[in-house]
């Protein structure tokens, strides 16, 4: 019964609050004349609107919310059947229905192209530290640090999709060569808690190294060769951790 309110309620969670009840009525009215979640969120960010924990709105926030039956009087039962609530409807139950067929229409789903793009939401922007996506409009595939609604990124940095894929292929397989991560995927006993320690140690800052190396890549402050010769330092320097390595 805990958790946060819902929007347009009082934390009794019957109550309307009328500021919030209008803009929902608002909201459903502007969704079913067509306009979009993305045009809906701007507005409501714009006009000053808060969600109940005063993040800006998301999309798949103000989706929720539309769809949420509690909104045209209705609750879920036993987590399916949909019961008469004890609370008055903000929207009508006709208008509930015909949001619920329009929100989750198959056709509406836009991330097709995902799968595409490895690294879609995983990687970030060097400037702002926002995940960055991919763009399919570009005729070469770039992931872009992108600004506005859902992203709330610096929107400054695009980068070539190929490139960073082949960079981060090539980190993974490094990391992936390395014999004290091999002993650790086997689930080889380390010797005694010193060891295991230096070697958490060594790989701690192999990790660092190939990180730094990925930021100076991305930030174009070092080419391909130059990341060849990096690399071949901390190969260097990994050869000098095996050695030591028990086994
Ligand atoms: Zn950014």
């Amino acid at each position: 019964m805990g958790g946060p309110r819902a929007f347009g309620f009082e934390t009794d969670k019957l109550t309307h609050r009328p500021e919030e009840a209008d803009v929902i009525r608002a909201l459903a009215a502007r969704a079913l004349a067509g306009e979009s979640l993305t045009s809906l969120s701007k507005w409501l960010d714009e006009s000053g609107v808060r969600t109940v924990t005063g993040r800006p709105w998301r999309t798949v926030t103000v989706r929720q919310l539309l769809l949420n039956p509690r909104m045209y009087g209705m609750r879920t039962h036993r987590g399916e059947t949909l019961t008469r609530a004890v609370w008055e409807p903000i929207i009508s139950a006709a208008d509930g229905e015909r949001l619920r067929l329009l929100l989750t229409d198959p056709a509406r789903r836009t991330n097709r192209t995902a799968r595409r793009y490895v690294l879609s939401g995983v990687c970030r922007c060097g400037l702002c530290g926002t995940v960055m996506y991919s763009v399919p409009r570009f005729e070469t595939r770039r992931y872009l640090c992108r600004s506005g609604t859902d992203f709330g990124g610096c929107g400054r940095m695009a980068i070539h999709a190929d490139k960073l894929e082949r960079f981060i292929v090539d980190a993974v397989l490094l990391r992936l060569d390395t014999p004290a991560l091999t002993d650790a995927l086997n689930g080889l006993p380390a010797h005694d808690d010193g060891e295991a320690g230096k070697l958490a140690a060594a790989i701690r800052a192999d990790t660092d190294q190939l990180q730094e190396l990925a930021d100076m890549y991305a930030d174009g402050e070092i080419d391909r060769a130059g990341m060849r010769r990096a690399r071949q330092r901390i190969e260097d320097q990994r050869a000098v951790t095996a050695a030591l390595s028990p086994g």
